[in-house]
């Protein structure tokens, strides 16, 4: 595995590879890695010819000061699982390649109503953090794929966004969730539990999955409302949103049920704020 710290030495890298006409696929991270971007990386492998993840822990996507200092930093570790995953190329991106000007004026990217619901609302920002860091890493990788998670859905439908507005040609590929045995989304956060509040976590799948078992039968909103009363009384004790929206614009589903939906939650155990989703097939 190649492991660069300073753009241009990897562009150089890249750009040779490119004129060998291969296909390059672009795994973007904030390290502490499982096997979570693991599966992206795979993807990456399977379908490109040279597959680059990045390490970043991107201050502007970070609407909380202190979640943003206790981030998991695990760098060695990270290396060791890229090179025996067969990761071809790492980019240890440094902030002041990605961040020239530094962070106080930023362009704005308007995301229409994806920038306030949910996690934009919630994490006033945070989308805008997002496109920043992608924006710049997807001009220094130049690739001709991204690999992103579902478990960040709304992530994922504000960067296909972002690359219409920046009109780039990459192609987005988007990989299932992750899973630990007991259903908890794996998450470089997780790191951060102990094991009883792991064990409570899995409250948020639990609802999912009832969720999805039940569907039809039962209005959104009664569904929700279930849900949310279950996170409060095993172990979170904050529930910014369990939601059922429409698949395609987020739209909050409450007394009938989109034509295809997806099940969002965000809450808090203890000060880590977890996130998960899944698709409801209605
Ligand atoms: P992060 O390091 O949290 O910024 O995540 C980097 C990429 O990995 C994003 O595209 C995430 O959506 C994806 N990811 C995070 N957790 C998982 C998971 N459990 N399964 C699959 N992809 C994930």
């Amino acid at each position: 595995m190649k492991l660069f710290k300073q753009a241009a030495d990897m562009q150089l890298y890249l750009s040779k590879l490119n004129l060998e006409g291969k296909k390059i696929g672009f795994v973007p991270t904030m390290g502490a890695l499982h096997n979570g971007h693991i599966s992206l990386l795979q993807m990456s492998k399977h379908q490109c010819d040279v597959s680059v993840c990045s390490i970043f822990v991107n201050p502007t996507q970070f609407n909380d000061k202190k979640d943003f200092d206790n981030y998991p930093i695990t760098i060695g570790a990270d290396i060791r699982l890229l090179e025996n995953s067969g990761c071809d190329v790492l980019y240890l991106a440094q902030a002041n390649e990605v961040y020239p000007d530094g962070t106080d004026r930023l362009q704005h990217y308007d995301l229409g109503i994806l920038d306030n619901i949910l996690e934009g609302g919630y994490r006033p920002g945070h989308f805008q953090g997002v496109c920043q860091v992608v924006h710049r890493l997807l001009d220094i990788v130049l690739p001709d794929c991204l690999f992103l998670g579902q478990k960040d859905y709304q992530q994922c439908m504000v960067i296909k966004h972002l690359i219409k507005l920046i009109q780039n040609p990459v192609k987005v590929v988007i990989g299932p969730t992750l899973r630990e045995a007991s259903g908890l989304a794996m998450s470089s956060r997780n790191q951060r539990l102990s094991q009883k509040q792991k064990d409570q976590a899995t409250a948020i799948y639990k609802m999912l999955t009832h969720i999805q078992a039940t569907n039809k039968s039962l209005l959104p909103e009664i569904l929700v409302n279930h849900a949310t009363d279950y996170l409060l009384s095993n172990g979170f004790h904050k529930v910014d949103y369990v939601t059922i929206a429409d698949c395609d614009t987020l739209k909050p589903a409450t007394d009938c049920w989109p034509p295809r939906a997806v099940a969002l939650i965000a809450a808090f155990i203890g000060e880590i704020r977890l996130i998960d989703n899944m698709i409801i097939d209605v």
